[in-house]
């Protein structure tokens, strides 16, 4: 199938893009990467009047080392948040969960702020952001916001954004010392988005832990699992801890079911990968 017709329009500044989402409204889409707006496009799933293409803007593609932590432009692509060293040094969940995404043609173009502008909950890097405790930076015509991770994703394809506003970059604080972390999926095949994943974090200090667990696929949006993280807290991970904290998961978890995977079967999901991701975690600091 083709789109629907458009306009099209490429702004090169942000003054000239909030024009242009003032002037269209509700009718006027973001292209960043094109990887889910354009097969969107493409089934006539969306239609709308004008596509704003945002590639031209400068100064949204940089990854930098700051004082404050990591900061990410909205315009990076997955593939270089995969092979920058930047990241792999100072937000290495990212790394790992960002090879998950899709295939290697599809990471070449999306990118970071398109991922997280449209909050599938099956995707990897909102979870991400959750579980490093992020803030997502914004702006619009009447200025620029910040806005927690964990207050951004509000629903299935629903964010904090308000009309007119864009994502410009997203700012990774620096992880207190001694965190490790982990990310793995369950999907049907390499490549399709998950039935279940999970960004985890463990902190071990004379072997008390200190866990964030945070998963995707398993609700309406990210999911931080306290109770589960509860039931790490202080102890030894072991055979025991862990089982105890799976348990507790099912407090934390409501999943949907739909064709892809029941209810159930994304709880024991996540249960594995609780157990898979936290035991390796805790192995790699023996
Ligand atoms: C076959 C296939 C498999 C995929 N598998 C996965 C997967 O496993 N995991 C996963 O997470 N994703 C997956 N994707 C989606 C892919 O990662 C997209 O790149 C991503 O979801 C959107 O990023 P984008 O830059 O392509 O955004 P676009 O498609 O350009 O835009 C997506 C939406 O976000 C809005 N938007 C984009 N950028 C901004 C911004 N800066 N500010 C405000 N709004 C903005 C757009 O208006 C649009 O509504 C897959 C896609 C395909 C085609």
């Amino acid at each position: 199938m083709k789109p629907a017709p458009f306009e099209y329009h490429r702004p090169t500044s942000l003054a000239e893009t909030f024009d242009l989402l003032g002037r269209y409204g509700d009718e006027g889409r973001i292209l960043a990467g094109g990887q889910s707006l354009v097969p969107a496009l493409n089934l006539r799933l969306a239609t709308p009047r004008a596509v704003i293409d945002i590639n031209r803007l400068p100064g949204l593609d940089g990854i930098r080392a700051t004082s404050e932590g990591l900061t990410i432009g909205a315009l990076v692509r997955q593939e270089a948040l995969e092979r920058s060293p930047l990241v792999r040094e100072n937000a290495p969940l990212v790394a790992a969960a960002v090879r998950h995404v899709g295939h290697t043609a599809i990471r070449a173009r999306g990118t970071i702020g398109g991922s997280l502008a449209l909050a599938d909950p099956a995707a990897e890097l909102p979870a991400c952001m959750v579980a490093l405790e992020a803030t997502i930076r914004v702006a619009g015509r009447e200025g620029r916001r910040e806005i927690a991770a964990a207050d951004f994703f509000r629903g299935i394809y629903t964010t904090a954004l308000a009309p007119g506003e864009i994502v410009i970059e997203v700012l990774l604080p620096r992880a207190p010392a001694g965190w490790r972390w982990g990310f793995d999926e369950l999907a049907r095949r390499h490549g399709d988005f998950a039935l279940a994943g999970l960004a985890a974090g463990l902190s071990v200090a004379g072997g008390a832990s200190a866990a964030r667990l945070v998963f995707l696929g398993v609700g309406i949006g990210p999911v931080r699992a306290r109770r589960a993280e509860a039931a790490l807290a202080g102890r030894t991970v072991s055979a025991e801890t862990l089982a105890t904290a799976a348990h507790a998961l099912d407090g934390d978890l409501d999943p949907p079911g739909d064709i892809h995977g029941s209810p159930a079967l994304r709880r024991h999901l996540a249960r594995v990968l609780l157990a898979r991701v936290v035991g390796r975690l805790a192995e790699a600091r023996a």
